[in-house]
């Protein structure tokens, strides 16, 4: 392992340790709300249990707003993330990641919107290997670009603004959730939306707890939203935000001429 990349026994030894820490969105006090092995993923879902590492992740959540999250990533680098996270063995705990979510998705935005593909200019914001926008280039609309910095052919951010950015399976993986909304909002118009897909804590999460099989470190999911918090974060942005289902969110500051009759 190169000189730069901290093990993982490293990273966990210089993790901020503690009972309480402060809400990464609201600033108010979120108590220890469980610890989990660092390899438990959502596949355990589906059966699939990774023999645990030994090291376990803290997560916290926010008495006021519900933001659910760990501290444990706060000092990674990309590169620590890439050794440990988003690694060779990265698709057996995110099967759907390649093919089936952005497939799905190009599915659900074109048959969302179908007379208005030629005016859409969108952005696949963490956008993995490309494969949404390229879904949406070929079903006819405007313009779609990828940014992804885990990877090197869309690591800088494509030039001009969008009507639609999307924001797919994205927001529980960063670490900084005012930070990570604050870049997802900058090249959104005036007029567009931000789909978003992240899901939020079910109703009975005091209850399951750490045991949710969405909370898991193994998958990068760091910071789990609740619908108070996401809504807070977003609204920091001057974004007006609707919640169509547990797992899809639409976003925006004036609504965009495509969902004008739907809004
Ligand atoms: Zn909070």
């Amino acid at each position: 392992m190169s000189p730069q990349v901290r093990s993982l026994a490293d990273l966990a030894s210089q993790a901020i340790p503690g009972e309480r820490t402060l809400c990464k969105c609201c600033g108010s006090l979120a108590p220890l709300f469980g610890r989990v092995d660092f390899q438990k993923s959502c596949e355990e879902h589906n059966g699939l249990f990774l023999p645990p590492s030994g090291i376990m992740v803290p997560y916290f959540r926010c008495q006021a707003c519900g933001f659910l999250f760990t501290r444990f990533f706060d000092h990674w680098t990309d590169v620590e993330f890439q050794a440990h996270v988003y690694n060779e063995d990265y698709a057996a705990v995110d099967p759907e990641y390649a093919n089936v979510r952005p497939t799905g998705w190009a599915q659900s935005i074109t048959d969302g919107f179908p007379t208005h593909l030629s005016e859409i200019e969108a952005l696949d914001w963490g956008g993995g290997t490309g494969r949404l926008a390229e879904l949406l280039r070929a079903s006819g609309v405007r313009r779609a670009e990828t940014w992804e910095p885990f990877n090197p052919d869309f690591a800088s951010l494509p030039e001009g603004d969008f009507n639609l950015i999307s924001c797919i399976e994205v927001l529980e993986h960063l670490p900084d959730p005012k930070a990570g909304v604050r870049s997802l909002v900058r090249p959104l118009r005036e007029e567009g939306a931000l789909l978003i897909s992240t899901l939020l804590q079910p109703a009975n999460i005091l209850e399951i707890r750490t045991g949710w099989w969405y909370l898991a470190p193994r998958n990068g999911h760091i910071s789990l939203h609740s619908a108070k918090s996401l809504e807070l974060v977003l609204k920091g942005q001057g974004c007006h935000m609707k919640t169509i289902m547990p797992h899809v969110h639409w976003a925006w500051r004036q609504v965009p001429f495509y969902l004008k009759n739907q809004a």
